[in-house]
């Protein structure tokens, strides 16, 4: 198993993408609604149901309620979502 150098924490494995599967998970599973979103402009962290989002047939545009910029944007392809992240510093399930 390749090495990362050696980190704060000590050497990092380096594996694929399948190794985060199962964190990703909790993550993806959670009700949207109460996912936390961190902007990365002004701090501001809270549940995704607080976002300001503008919304027509085809986007979604979802701002951080504390400073108005674009946390990310959700588009709509026929069948498919994409997910456009400009300013989110990090999301994460709610607290316990
Ligand atoms: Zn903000």
């Amino acid at each position: 198993m390749r090495q990362h150098p050696e980190g704060p924490r000590g050497p990092a494995e380096v594996v694929d993408g399948n190794a985060i599967a199962g964190s990703l998970r909790a993550l993806l599973e959670t009700d949207a609604t109460v996912v936390v979103v961190e902007c990365a402009h002004c701090g501001a962290s809270a549940p995704m149901a607080t976002a300001v989002v503008e919304v027509d047939e085809r986007a979604a545009i979802v701002r951080c309620r504390g400073c108005t910029r674009t946390l990310f944007t959700v588009l709509r392809h026929d069948e498919r979502v994409e997910l456009r992240i400009a300013a989110v510093a990090s999301l994460s399930t709610p607290p316990a």
